[in-house]
């Protein structure tokens, strides 16, 4: 038996999805760019699942372009950005709680004489606007702020950024690959310029991604070759992917806040639960936060402990991101909410979908804090606190 508390990490592929997928991997394997039928068949295939995407976040077809991954499109938004509109500034603003794809992308262009501003967060997570109207200066091209973070799950003013950066006049990048399917997004709405997402966190097939550009951004290609997407992305279209993505997405989007409603409810229950466990903190803002996530830190121990132990019981869950783990700095995210480090390599993060049940939830609560306890037993920290 597997307890899968990990969506944020990846999730499961719908089977509705994948038998969607599976002609587009066996008999019509024609290239998109062939004029005979076999190829027409994947143009077509593509092009529905273009208008699915568009459909979903309230965009137009041509405004949605296929990469390979959430990480591809937040270094496409990030370079491609910088890159075309360096004539007018060489500064960009962001958060520190952003994923490495975002933040190593960031880095890599200060090395190339960019200048970024990494806004902080308060303690629960969340930027504040009048630090984000602050960092605004005269060469300033890009804003690129997280919709939904995927570590503490924690949604940030997305409309607030998006009406100032419209009135400045500057560009709005969001990374809502977390966000997507689980909060109703309307980048018309939003005044959201980019939007990166990925299908593999929303019941989809991993490695195929979409980098949604309003219709008119000045923007750099990030691979050069053949005419596809526009010619602004070439490459051979991963057609069974992008098919995968569309059923996906559509089936993502549908009924929304029922399944927030549902997913909230195990998320309080889980929080209860654990918040009954003494020298627990909860991370994260307590309402304004994905629904089906849930992250905490258990003072006195390593979160990689537990997993091991959650591991034998079948229960699969994460400490800090999936990109840090096994490694020993811990979450940057953590760190910018103020937790100080010891505490910070204490944290478990459990991120339910709708498949989870309130058995499973159950399960969890039952069985973790016996390890929670045996643990701390075993800690240096803990016995000399005491
Ligand atoms: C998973 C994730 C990514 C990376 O997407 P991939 O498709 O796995 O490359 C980027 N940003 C956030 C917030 C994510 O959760």
């Amino acid at each position: 038996m597997t307890y899968y508390f990990d969506n944020a990490a990846t999730t499961k592929i719908n089977t509705k999805v994948l038998e969607e997928m599976m002609p587009y991997l066996t008999e019509k394997y024609g290239n998109a760019s062939s004029i005979y039928s076999l190829g027409r068949e994947s143009r077509k295939a593509i092009d529905t699942a273009r208008d699915k995407v568009a459909k979903a976040l309230n965009a137009e077809s041509k405004e949605i372009y296929f990469t390979n991954s959430g990480t591809e499109s937040d270094n496409w938004a990030l370079k491609g950005i910088a890159y075309a509109n360096k004539e007018k500034g060489k500064h960009i603003i962001t958060s520190n709680i952003e994923h490495h794809a975002i933040l190593h992308t960031c880095k890599y262009l200060e090395k190339q004489g960019f200048e970024v501003t990494y806004l902080p967060v308060n303690e629960n997570g969340i930027v504040n606007i009048e630090d984000l109207k602050n960092a605004i200066r005269e060469d300033t091209i890009l804003i690129s702020v997280m919709f939904a973070n995927n570590e503490i799950g924690t949604i940030q003013p997305i409309k607030e950024i998006g009406e100032i950066a419209k009135e400045k006049d500057i560009y709005f990048h969001t990374d809502a690959v977390q966000a997507v399917g689980n909060v109703e997004i309307d980048v018309k709405d939003l005044n959201i310029d980019l939007l990166s997402l990925s299908a593999h966190k929303l019941n989809g097939p991993k490695g195929i991604g979409v980098l949604y550009i309003k219709d008119g951004v000045k923007i750099d290609n990030l691979l050069h070759g053949g005419s596809q997407e526009k010619t602004r992305r070439p490459s051979t279209e991963n057609v069974a992917g992008i098919v995968g993505l569309g059923m996906a997405i559509e089936i993502a989007t549908e009924n929304i806040p029922q399944k927030a409603e549902y997913l909230k409810s195990l998320r309080q229950k889980t929080i209860d639960g654990l918040l009954q466990i003494p020298d627990t903190i909860l991370n994260g803002d307590p309402e304004k936060r994905l629904p089906g996530n849930v992250n905490v830190c258990f003072k006195y121990i390593e979160g990689e402990s537990i997993l091991l132990m959650l591991d034998q019981l079948g229960i699969c869950a994460s400490s800090g991101s999936a990109c840090t783990s096994g490694s020993l700095e811990p979450s940057h995210v953590l760190l910018a909410i103020g937790r100080p480090h010891e505490i910070a390599h204490g944290s478990l993060r459990l991120s339910f979908s709708k498949d989870n049940t309130e058995e499973e939830v159950d399960f969890l609560l039952e069985k973790l804090p016996p390890i929670i306890e045996r643990l701390r037993k075993m800690s240096p920290l803990y016995n000399s606190s005491k």
